[in-house]
Parts: structure tokens; sequence; C-alpha cells
């Protein structure tokens, strides 16, 4: 069995704000050893439970965190940015021209992931650019990095076995995935509040439901976005939403959004992520 696992940090047990997902900033480095731990007990139990290759992607910020050297033995990182699909970059068993494995991946485990933007409750809740991206709708329905990472896998017929963070990020992929394996490792209390599960406890419930993740492949479920598939996203700024306007195939609906439909949904998550880029360009630090 060949498990692709996305990492973020944000959903990481004892993080409960920004500073602590900054590069440079004082509780980034405790942070970035967390979520080692927790990818080391949820690596764990995958493999007790008949995963044999692993590969990790380091999906938080320039994917630059993690330390090969400090995972466990025999799983590949793949690290650095930029990367074509970002967080879920080599889902598809290529990461841009390149074979990752001989044959694709069996399933996706999403961990450390965190609420979509706009949720009052869910710790450090937002879409990718945390300051470019109001609001993310797919088909009408507005979702996050869960609910677009979760549709590129299935676009590429992975399905998403375990998705872990706090009690926000497993709420969203439920809703949007059926009963899937969870683990919340912590109940949000506000965007930047939250009771931490006792650290112990919650390594041991990542390990012992990527084992449930594995005997249980029924609840796997392949999130397919329909053909074709509308992502209606709403920008900060109306500036951001004037530069991605000029994106072959956007249509500009108000002053905030724009709306791109496509058959190919690899197509859209592409759009979405040069949407993205062109949002922070025009980030004003001054107004
Ligand atoms: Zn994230």
């Amino acid at each position: 069995m060949r498990i692709y696992i996305s990492a973020d940090l944000e959903g990481v047990n004892g993080i409960v704000h920004s500073s602590q997902t900054q590069p440079g900033e004082p509780g980034y480095e405790r942070a970035v050893a967390l979520m080692h731990q927790e990818l080391a007990a949820v690596i764990k139990g995958a493999r007790s439970a008949g995963a044999t290759d692993i590969y990790v992607a380091d999906a938080h910020w320039d994917g630059r965190n993690l330390r090969h050297e400090l995972l466990p033995e025999g799983v590949t990182l793949l690290s650095g940015w930029q990367r074509p699909y970002s967080m879920v970059a080599g889902i598809s068993g290529k990461a841009a021209a390149k074979e990752l494995c001989d044959k694709p991946f069996d399933g996706a485990f999403f961990v450390g992931y965190h609420a979509r933007a706009g949720v009052a409750c869910g710790v450090l809740s937002h879409t990718y650019r945390a300051q470019v991206f109001l609001d993310v709708k797919l088909n009408g329905k507005s979702v996050g990095e869960i609910g677009l990472n979760a549709a590129l896998a299935g676009f590429f017929g992975v399905p998403i076995g375990l998705v872990t963070g706090d009690d926000a990020a497993c709420q969203e992929a439920i809703e949007l995935l059926g009963p899937l394996p969870t683990v919340a490792v912590k109940k949000a209390i506000s965007r930047y509040s939250a009771a931490f599960m006792p650290a112990q406890e919650s390594l041991e419930s990542l390990r012992h439901s990527a084992v449930e993740a594995m005997n249980k492949r029924d609840y796997w479920n392949v999130y397919f976005p329909p053909k074709p598939s509308t992502l209606q996203i709403t920008f900060f700024d109306p500036a951001m939403a004037d530069g991605a306007e000029l994106l072959p195939g956007v249509k500009r609906c108000d002053d905030r959004q724009i709306e791109i439909t496509d058959e190919d949904y690899s197509v859209l998550f592409r759009l979405f992520l040069a949407a993205g880029a062109i949002g922070a360009s025009r980030k004003d630090p001054h107004f």
C-alpha cells in the first residue's frame, strides 16, 4: 500500500497562533518538532497496518519545515516550493514530469490540517493564502484546503483515508467526505485559542486512528469533482481580483469576486494557485 501524506502545521496539537507557524519566530522550531511527532505517530500506525511506501509532502508555508533525517526511516519527503499542485504535489504519482513511484497512491492522509477561511471557531482558519482569499467556493459550497486538496486527489482517483487537525477541521472533513476516521487533537475555542488534548494521548490517538484508517478502507472516499466544476474566489481586496481577472478563462463577477469553470479540475486548481500568487503580489503594505 502506497500512502501519500500531506502535512500542514496549523492543525498540529500545541499550535494556536500564526507566529508559531512562521520561520524565524520564537515558537516555530518547537512547532516543527511537534509536527514531526504527529507524523511519526501516523506513520507508525499506517505501517503497522500495511502501508509499505510512504511519501510525505511538506505542505506548510514554503514547504521547507520538515527535516528528512528526522522522519521515520524509509519515508520519502517532498520538500520546497514552487511545485505543481502545491500542498498535494505528486499526489497523482508524478511530480512535474517525474514519476514518484511506479504505481499511483492507494490513499492520502491529511495531517495537521485546519478549517477553511471564515470559520470563527477554527484554529488559524484560512484557505491557502490567509491575507488574499476571503472565501473560495467549489460548485457553490465554501471549501478550504481539505476540500480543494481532496478534490484534486479525487480527480486523480486517490481517496482520502484520514484527516487530523482541530475539531473544526475534522468536522469540515466529515461533512465533505463522509464518516472517515479523523483525529481532533485540539478543540478550537476561537481562531487563536484551543484546548489541547494531552500530548501523549493525542499521539496515541493519531497512531491508533492511522491503524483504523488502514483497516477501514470502505470509508475511503474518492471526492471526485463534477465535470465541469466551478470555483468562485472572493478576495480581500478588489485590486487582487483586478490582477486575477487577467488569467485566461477567468470571469469577473463583482468587485471582489472571480469565477472559473473547467471540465478539468486540475486546470481549475492551477488557476486557483495562480490567482493566489497574483493576488498576493497586489498586497498593499501600507493601506
Ligand atoms: Zn494550511
